[in-house]
């Protein structure tokens, strides 16, 4: 069987991977797009996306990747279905197996795989997610449609912190579910919201169920566990800020990751430590975590990956003429 040899091979199908595949078409490289397991990436599991530039009136999570789909397949991006379940990277040409089969060889790979919420994994909190009714892991994306309203948020980390104090500037009340008796986060930012007037912080304390009628959440059922009193609380929206996984664990034998997986790369650009393999997008990025970056970044990646295959063709050019001549 022979093996397809692509230029370019995007492992990813977000704002990160779409982006890099307008670049890259645009630049010739022909790109090969694996969309993966979630078409669409994190996105398709947000209702109204308000904050990407260019959309006036909002747009839906899922009507956006399509969009964006359509608009690198304009450009003749192959935008393929197919799981990229194991790669190697330790020879010059990249090598990747789709959904544990085909084999499929590269020249410049661009990683976009994004990361994944971590949800309680309470059925209550799954049905409100997927009927998209009030449960959300990112409050900059969501937190503004529960402006004036109360809300949850679980978690004690950075992120938790730094989302309920995106939230108290919206919502008249958040209230703070810890489980153990500290927070995880830096002092400064637990210092932030211990000392927001409407962030009430409940420590020791555990979901029970999220509450909610046929429309969306209600509250909570929560319980102290130290004392065991159990108590109901209202919102209208049910945050969870309780970490994000990187999608990252195919590569890592080849790539440098952080101590929590994701990529690291080198700064300012979207290199990897892997010549002509580049990160775009949350697989690389636990800060912002932002479509508009992700696909800034994926922009990064394409015009990296250009660059690389031209300055190689320069190298390879520069080869043959010296065989040439010799
Ligand atoms: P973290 O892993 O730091 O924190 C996760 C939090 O969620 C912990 O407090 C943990 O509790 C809690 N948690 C986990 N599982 C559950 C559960 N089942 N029920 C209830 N609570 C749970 O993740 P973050 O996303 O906050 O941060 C990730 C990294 O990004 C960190 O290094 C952080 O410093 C960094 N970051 C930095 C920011 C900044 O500098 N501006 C902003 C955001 C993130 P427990 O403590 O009990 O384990």
């Amino acid at each position: 069987m022979s093996i397809e040899h692509v230029k370019c091979l995007i492992i990813g199908s977000g704002p990160a991977g779409y982006t890099a595949a307008i670049y890259a078409a645009r630049a010739n490289m022909k790109p090969v797009l694996y969309q993966g397991q979630q078409p669409g990436g994190q996105l398709t599991t947000t209702n109204e996306v308000e904050n990407f530039p260019g959309y006036v009136d909002g747009v839906t999570g899922p009507e956006m990747m399509v969009q964006l789909m359509k608009q690198a397949q304009r450009f003749e991006t192959d935008v393929r279905d197919g799981w990229i379940t194991k790669v190697d990277f330790s020879g010059p040409v990249h090598k990747a197996w789709i959904n544990g089969e085909t084999e499929i060889h590269a020249d410049t790979v661009i990683i976009s795989t994004g990361a994944s919420a971590k949800y309680l994994g309470l059925e209550s909190e799954q049905k409100y997610l997927k009927m998209g009714g009030g449960v959300s892991a990112c409050a900059v994306c969501d937190g503004f449609f529960y402006r004036g309203q109360e809300t949850i948020i679980v978690g004690a980390g950075d992120s938790a912190c730094e989302e309920a104090h995106y939230l108290s500037k919206l919502c008249t009340k958040v209230t703070m579910l810890v489980r153990r008796d500290e927070f995880r986060a830096s002092k400064i930012m637990a210092n932030r919201v211990k000392n927001t007037e409407n962030i009430e912080i409940l420590f020791n304390t555990e979901t029970v169920e999220v509450l909610g009628d046929d429309v969306g959440v209600t509250g909570a059922r929560v319980k102290n566990n130290i004392t065991g009193g159990v108590q109901d609380i209202p919102a209208t929206g049910f945050f969870v800020a309780i970490g994000h996984k990187p999608n990252t664990d195919i590569f890592k034998e080849y790539l440098t990751l952080d101590e929590t997986g994701y990529i690291v790369n080198v700064p300012g650009s979207s290199k990897t430590n892997v010549e002509g393999v580049f990160v775009s997008g949350d697989a690389a990025d636990h800060v912002y975590r932002q479509a508009i970056t992700a696909a800034g970044t994926g922009c990064m990646a394409a015009l990296d990956a250009e660059r690389y295959l031209a300055s190689r063709e320069g190298v390879e050019a520069v080869g043959v003429s010296n065989n040439y001549t010799d």
